[in-house]
């Protein structure tokens, strides 16, 4: 499978659960919201139109560029140990979610990553548009480590595309301001993150800011102690966001780019 292809199919499938996530949040949403689509929906979307650009801007530096360099090469672990490409592809999945639930947690606790990451948090609600609110500079920085992930672990080109697909489709839905039956939800909390799994994660509160980093599979919080059933304030009650960058203003598209360079408004 050529880059371009894997591209095509992330932006399509992308597109299509976007669009059902809008209708879903539109038709039964799970919580009021503070501020509402409008002040928010144009920065959210505009940085999503500039994450994709800036991944076009690195060319031919992609994770199934990377993949398929290290296949012809023999590069990685997986090939290494003769595991069957069915494995390579399973556990290459599961291996790509463990890096990005550690450098979510890394994103928390080096300083200057944190001052990337925390545009993701400064959100005032959440909603499917949170899913694609990531900082330019954030995004690049994973894909190098996706790429060394991919490349120590040798993992094949077809893993990393049903990686970069999930990883782009659970973000949508498990910021999606949505509710699943609450019985299915307790279930679904094994399987998958879901949207009240991830509220937690967006609290203002910073003990719950630092809970619940999984963006597919839920398991590694509950492994490394980091897993938040509901937050303190109750999942109505709560509030979203962070102590600083609280005035609207903060959710223009000029705004969320420079945050990460001021010290606080
Ligand atoms: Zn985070
Ligand atoms: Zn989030």
């Amino acid at each position: 499978m050529s880059p371009g292809m894997a591209f095509a199919i992330r932006v399509g499938a992308a597109a299509a659960v976007f669009a059902a996530m809008a209708l879903w949040e539109w038709l039964a949403p799970r919580r009021r919201l503070a501020v509402g689509r409008r002040p928010r929906w144009p920065g959210n979307l505009g940085v999503w139109l500039i994450d994709a650009a800036a991944v076009k801007l690195l060319g031919p530096v992609t994770v199934v560029g990377a993949a398929l360099v290290a296949a012809e090469k023999g590069w990685g672990l997986f090939p290494s140990i003769d595991l069957p490409y069915w494995a390579a592809v399973l556990f290459g999945v599961i291996a790509l979610d463990l890096t990005i639930y550690l450098q979510h947690v890394v994103f928390h606790h080096v300083p200057w990553l944190w001052r990337l990451h925390r545009m993701h948090h400064a959100d005032l609600d959440i909603d499917v548009t949170t899913g694609v609110r990531f900082h330019p500079v954030e995004i690049v920085l994973s894909i190098l480590i996706k790429i060394v992930a991919v490349v120590v672990a040798g993992v094949p080109a077809f893993g990393v595309v049903i990686f970069e697909v999930l990883l782009n489709v659970t973000s949508l839905f498990n910021h999606g301001n949505v509710a699943l039956p609450p019985r299915l939800e307790r279930l679904a909390r094994w399987i998958v993150v879901t949207p009240q799994m991830h509220q937690v994660h967006h609290s203002i509160e910073r003990a719950e800011t630092d809970s619940n980093f999984g963006f597919n599979l839920p398991w590694w919080d509950r492994l490394f102690g980091t897993y938040r059933a509901k937050p303190s304030a109750g999942e109505q009650g709560m509030t979203i966001g962070l102590p600083i960058f609280r005035d609207v203003a903060e959710l223009a598209i000029v705004r969320l780019l420079t945050q990460p360079f001021r010290r606080e408004h």
